[in-house]
């Protein structure tokens, strides 16, 4: 047969079974805190990395996205949808899976599931910003929306920025009861709460986190005091909001990337040029975070690729020497590259 086996070959897939074991085999604390180091690192390069707005794909009930990014030295990209509906029927809001390339060949070099990978890197960047942004010292959280995300969420600020009690909200008390309990168990202060309004007392960062195809107001204006740190999960697609306008305009903004952001994020409710500060610039040392104690910092999170790209690639490193993963046969390898027809026969 005009076959090469050759190990370069295959592509290295992660499945989920096996994310599970290499996420327990790290720890899933160590495992966000490292990976918002590797992010921070990324972040820091960039202008190396290629740059584009998510392209997304929008239905009446959800959104499938690709987003793409290069460093030159690799390229990867996620697959991503967002289906508020889809906990109705028994599946997840959002899945992923993702793929990381070597620019010199365009070969695969890593395939893997991202579902589990989008929680982590979401909660990883959201504490890395919290690290950056965050009134010093915050002991408290508010987690309003607890969903598939919202425990990742709150271990990632446990582990980068210290927190050690959760305040715990969701229209559906089945989600706040599912997440007090996963929380209980990994050593965190809960307190379950009746009402947005209860969540957020005495709470340093409020982090929302909800899923809903609309112009949601989770926070209104009187709701918010000054000197808190707000972490904007949900609002992350046109037409889905989760803060009232009033706040946004008592904020000083964050973001990932301003042309993705104004399109997706809360500031889509505020004109083009309303003045954002990109969180890269900050974490360089190149723009301020907090200036000062009665400041609401907000970071409008939509997800970018860069943090995607930085997740492959810690995923890929961790791997190494390990067997949490398959060698996966998806390349077509022929021994003369230009006889691919004669595979067939
Ligand atoms: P999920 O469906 O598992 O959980 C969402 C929770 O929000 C549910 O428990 C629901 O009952 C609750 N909820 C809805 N409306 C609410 C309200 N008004 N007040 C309080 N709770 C409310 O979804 P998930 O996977 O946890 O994702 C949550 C959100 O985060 C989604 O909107 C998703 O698109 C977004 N997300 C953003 C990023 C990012 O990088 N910014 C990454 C992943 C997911």
């Amino acid at each position: 047969m005009d076959f090469k086996f050759s190990p370069l070959a295959y592509v290295p897939f992660v499945s989920v079974e096996n994310m599970i074991k290499l996420v327990n085999s790290i720890g899933v604390e160590v495992f966000m805190s490292e990976l918002a180091d590797a992010i921070e690192a990324d972040f820091k390069r960039w202008e190396l990395f290629d740059k584009t707005p998510r392209v997304a794909s929008h239905s009446d009930v959800g959104v499938i996205e690709l987003m793409p990014t290069s460093d030159g030295d690799m390229y990867g990209f996620k697959y991503v949808n967002g289906h508020p509906k889809n906990t109705k029927e028994g599946l997840q809001t959002v899945t992923a899976f993702g793929l990381l390339a070597e620019v010199d060949s365009g070969y695969p070099k890593l395939l893997t599931e991202m579902t589990l990978l989008t929680a982590l890197r979401t909660a990883a960047m959201s504490a890395l910003v919290g690290r950056h942004l965050a009134p010093k010292g915050s002991k408290t959280m508010a987690m309003i929306g607890n969903g598939a995300q919202s425990e990742f969420q709150c271990l990632a600020f446990k582990a980068v920025c210290g927190i050690e009690t959760v305040r715990l909200y969701d229209i559906d008390p089945a989600a706040t009861a599912k997440c007090a309990e996963n929380l209980e168990k990994a050593g965190v202060n809960v307190v379950s709460c009746k009402t947005a309004e209860e969540a957020i007392e005495g709470a340093q960062i409020i982090t929302t986190c909800t899923a809903d195809k609309q112009y949601a107001t989770i926070l209104t204006d009187n709701m918010v005091g000054d000197g808190v740190h707000i972490n904007a999960i949900g609002g992350d697609c046109p037409g889905k909001t989760e803060v009232a306008e009033a706040v946004l305009r008592r904020s000083e903004i964050f973001v990932e990337y301003p042309p993705q952001t104004r399109v997706e994020g809360d500031i889509q409710q505020l004109p083009e040029d309303y003045p954002v500060t990109e969180l890269w610039r900050v974490m360089r040392g190149e723009a301020e975070g907090r200036t000062h104690a009665r400041q609401i910092t907000f970071f409008d999170s939509v997800g970018f690729a860069v943090e995607d790209f930085s997740a492959l690639k810690y995923v890929r490193a961790k791997i190494e020497g390990t067997d949490f993963f398959e060698h996966l046969d998806m390349l077509a390898d022929p021994k003369d590259p230009r006889n691919l027809y004669g595979m067939l026969s």
